[in-house]
């Protein structure tokens, strides 16, 4: 079996009736288990809608999804609610923890929804607030904390069931920039320790250029693709004429 965890095949989706919005416009696109992806772009050039379709937050238009090989573009509602609960973690802009739970209960919900004991539910909430450095704070509510540890807490959520991918829209387009790296490094060193695929949309490029492989898409389609290599990023597609615009990595970039 291939080790591609998802792949994208002439994906599109389009809005409207009427006017016409291709928000993605034929992306083919395959990531394996363990990779350490973001998705950049400008406002409105279609990264949620993407990232949204990864998560099986939404269905597309044209072409497929598969998830660990099974094609899934087209499931049922109750099918997909199933691979998000299963398969997919999120973590978004804002938290969206639920503000009455305590930190311990808000990473035990995705657990309990998946019909694991309560006991068995703790165990691996506590397990999982050290991973992010917040042990000592589970018992507090979304509240007490500060927004970077709100992050932590979502981060540590995203994780209980065993995702094969965590999904982050902007996930700290809400953060001052000292907080946004040191979720990012958090997120890094998972990737590192428990090989977790990551996939994150930002707009932030000196974040982009924390993970292992960018993807920068504008209007629908993927016109860049560059790899972390010997300390820096390689273009893999044909993407000079874009490094002049909007991307800020050139310190670190060996064009070929
Ligand atoms: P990004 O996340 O890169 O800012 P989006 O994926 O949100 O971009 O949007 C891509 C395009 O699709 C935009 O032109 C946006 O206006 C349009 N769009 C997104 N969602 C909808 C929707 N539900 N209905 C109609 N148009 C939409
Ligand atoms: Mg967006």
């Amino acid at each position: 079996m291939s080790d591609d965890i998802i792949v994208l095949q002439d994906l599109s989706k389009i809005y409207g009736n009427g006017v016409e919005v291709r928000a993605l416009d034929g992306v083919s696109l395959k990531i394996k288990a363990g990779e350490f992806v973001a998705i950049v772009g400008p406002s409105g050039s279609g990264k949620s809608t993407l990232l949204n379709m990864i998560g099986l937050l939404d269905t597309p238009s044209l072409g497929q999804i598969y998830l660990k090989g099974i094609d899934v573009s087209r499931a049922s509602p109750e099918e997909r609610a199933r691979l998000r609960n299963q398969e997919l973690g999120f973590v978004f802009q804002y938290h969206h923890l639920i503000p009455e739970f305590s930190a311990l209960e808000n990473v035990m919900m995705p657990l309990l929804i998946a019909k694991k004991d309560k006991s068995q539910a703790r165990e691996r909430a506590i397990e999982l607030l050290e991973a992010v450095g917040l042990a000592d704070r589970k018992d507090s509510l979304p509240s007490q904390l500060s927004g970077g540890q709100n992050q932590r807490v979502a981060v540590a959520r995203a994780l209980a069931n065993g995702p094969s991918i965590v999904i982050g829209d902007e996930l700290t387009g809400n953060l001052d920039t000292k907080t946004s790296d040191l979720i990012y490094n958090l997120l890094r060193d998972l990737n590192r320790k428990i090989n977790q695929t990551f996939i994150l949309v930002t707009h932030d490029m000196t974040l982009a250029e924390k993970t292992d492989r960018i993807l920068r898409i504008v209007d629908g389609k993927m016109v860049c693709e560059m790899r972390r290599k010997d300390g820096g990023f390689v273009t893999v597609d044909n993407c000079e004429a874009e490094l002049d615009g909007a991307l800020h990595v050139k310190p670190l970039l060996h064009v070929k």
